[in-house]
């Protein structure tokens, strides 16, 4: 257990990908508070919590991780990401569910299970398909969306014994996917072990999760925080899907997030040769090396410095810089490098559950996003740069009566 919190955090003492017991600390983003724990109003700033949050790498399996966990119901308990709020994201899990049905000749009889499945966005696609759907998702006000537009959701945290109880109800699954939840969890292992008990013998099981090598390569830092608790190459995936009884049978880049991989896996299979490729193509560009996790932290507080540098001669011109978006990572972003409404006047977030309230840590206030023409800032960073191009589109008038976008990171700039 650990002095910042006893009752809401604790800190591992091995790697949660191999328990090798000497993980390598790499990079330190300092005290944070959950990213997602906006704040109501301003009598919430005093009580607010901060947990360690600070990279680690494994030089026995190469996962790179967190090994402080914050109990999973302050993280998720109130979740305000709804996947469906994103255009991107829509054609995303359209595509998906068309790729997944075609590719496996999915039908009537079928069931598709989405652990994690956040507002039903993935599982609509599967059912406007014909298939039988059923989510999972562990945020009961969030699995309430999704029951009342008509996909049915259980409000669950996933695990083995989830598993063998709806197995034993629904019957198995040809399909269990999970998106964006495995870096979640504090035993992968076990989670895809879960999986793999939904599934039928000839069943599939399919992840997605952000891909390591784009952290590195793009210097996305700002997509860590306590609720991603790995960062996954394909060489530490494949250990733990071995582990789990499952067999890589192809990873598939996806533009979302940043950066994505899926991955299909298949029961009591080896890995395929192209995804054993993959990961010699990793060891060789140095993702398994403890040396390449040394430059990117110099990189990250270089980056630090300079969007620090372009936000403070934008005040001293008497410029008024605000944000739009109020991701996570925007989050991790701005109390890394200690921005606050000194630097960044406001932002602005098109969910009804953000708008109103505070930002964690830095306390920047979140508004409508009508706000944006009413105070015609000089410039707005883009938190959620993965949608960068959706939001300049929306925003085109803000941009014609004269204001600029910037982007935070790889290197801070403002766009043309
Ligand atoms: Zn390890």
């Amino acid at each position: 257990m650990s002095d910042a919190s006893p009752s809401h955090h604790h800190r591992r003492s091995s790697c949660r990908g191999c328990a090798g017991r000497a993980p390598v600390a790499v990079l330190d983003l300092g005290l944070q508070p959950p990213a997602n724990a906006l704040l109501a109003g301003e009598a919430d700033f005093a009580g607010e919590r901060r947990f360690p949050l600070e990279l680690f790498f494994c030089p026995d399996c190469g996962l790179v991780q967190l090994l402080d966990v914050v109990d999973p119901e302050l993280l998720f308990g109130h979740y305000l990401y709804l996947t469906g709020m994103s255009d991107t994201m829509r054609a995303h899990f359209d595509a998906y569910a068309g790729q997944i049905c075609a590719d496996h000749g999915l039908g009537a009889d079928d069931l598709v299970v989405d652990i994690a499945s956040n507002d039903g966005s993935l599982l609509a696609a599967f059912k406007a398909r014909g298939t039988r759907v059923l989510g999972v998702e562990p945020a009961a006000n969030v699995a309430a969306i999704a029951n009342e537009r008509g996909i049915d959701t259980v409000a669950r945290f996933f695990d083995e014994t989830v598993a063998a109880e709806l197995r034993a109800e629904r019957g198995p699954a040809a399909v269990a996917t999970a998106n964006n939840v495995l870096a979640h969890v504090d035993d992968p292992r076990a989670f895809l072990a879960g999986m793999r008990r939904l599934v039928e013998p000839e069943g599939i099981v399919v992840v997605e999760a952000p891909e390591l090598r784009h952290l590195l390569d793009r210097l996305e830092y700002d997509t860590i925080y306590h609720e991603h608790l790995s960062y996954f190459s394909v060489a530490a995936l494949a250990r733990i899907f071995a582990g789990a009884g499952l067999g890589l049978e192809r990873v598939i880049d996806q533009p979302v997030h940043g950066g994505t991989i899926r991955l299909i896996a298949r029961p009591g299979r080896e890995h395929a040769p192209e995804v054993l490729a993959r990961i010699a193509a990793e060891r060789a560009a140095g993702l398994l090396d403890l040396d390449r996790y040394r430059r990117f932290a110099a990189d990250v507080a270089a980056n630090r410095e300079a969007l620090c540098a372009l936000l403070l001669e934008a005040r001293l011109e008497g410029k008024v810089v605000a944000a739009y978006g109020a991701p996570a990572k925007g989050n991790t972003l701005l109390n890394y490098c200690g921005i606050g409404p000194e630097l960044c006047a406001f932002t602005v977030d098109r969910n009804p559950l953000k708008a109103g309230r505070f930002l964690p840590g830095s306390h920047v206030p979140c508004l409508e996003v009508d706000q944006l023409l009413e105070r015609m800032p000089d410039y707005v960073m883009i938190l959620p740069w993965n949608l960068a191009e959706e939001i300049m589109d929306q925003q085109a008038e803000y941009r014609r009566r004269g204001g600029r976008f910037l982007v935070p990171i790889p290197q801070p700039r403002v766009l043309a």
